[in-house]
């Protein structure tokens, strides 16, 4: 079987099953196609376009969206680096310092790990994961 994507005058746009290429051109001749949804003969094959669920419009929107979540967290990232102290390996004592106001209160960033997250959480500390640097991979 051979799944072609068709489309006819009016713009719609379905799937037309058949068992050979030499069977499309066949029934085209004849005007056996028909348009499910308005009924109007004239049908052509569209360009090829493999079917994967996603219409055209979903997968041109893909990257756009993509860009806009990267250019998001690039920014956040920047303004996390311009506004907040790096203090490296020293963040949750930093976190708990500052939170239980043993030092000025400040933003900070800097590593933990997923159980001094949770620590920090658990105590009423507000931890953010940092986004990566995705200019890295642009
Ligand atoms: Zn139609």
């Amino acid at each position: 079987m051979i799944v072609y994507s068709l489309h006819c005058s009016e713009g719609h746009s379905f799937e037309g099953w058949f068992s050979s290429s030499g069977a499309f051109d066949e029934q085209d001749a004849e005007g056996k196609l028909v348009c499910p949804v308005c009924e109007t003969r004239s049908v052509s094959k569209a360009p090829m376009a493999p079917s994967l669920g996603a219409s055209v419009g979903e997968r041109k929107s893909a990257p756009a969206e993509l860009r806009k979540a990267r250019q998001f967290m690039t920014g956040l990232r920047k303004y996390v680096e311009q506004n907040a102290d790096y203090v490296g390996p020293k963040f949750p004592e930093e976190a708990r310092k500052i939170h239980y106001g043993e030092t000025e209160e400040r933003h900070i960033y800097g590593e933990a790990s997923l159980q001094d997250v949770k620590e920090l959480v658990e105590e009423g500390i507000d931890v953010a994961p940092l986004p990566p640097d995705m200019n890295e991979t642009n």
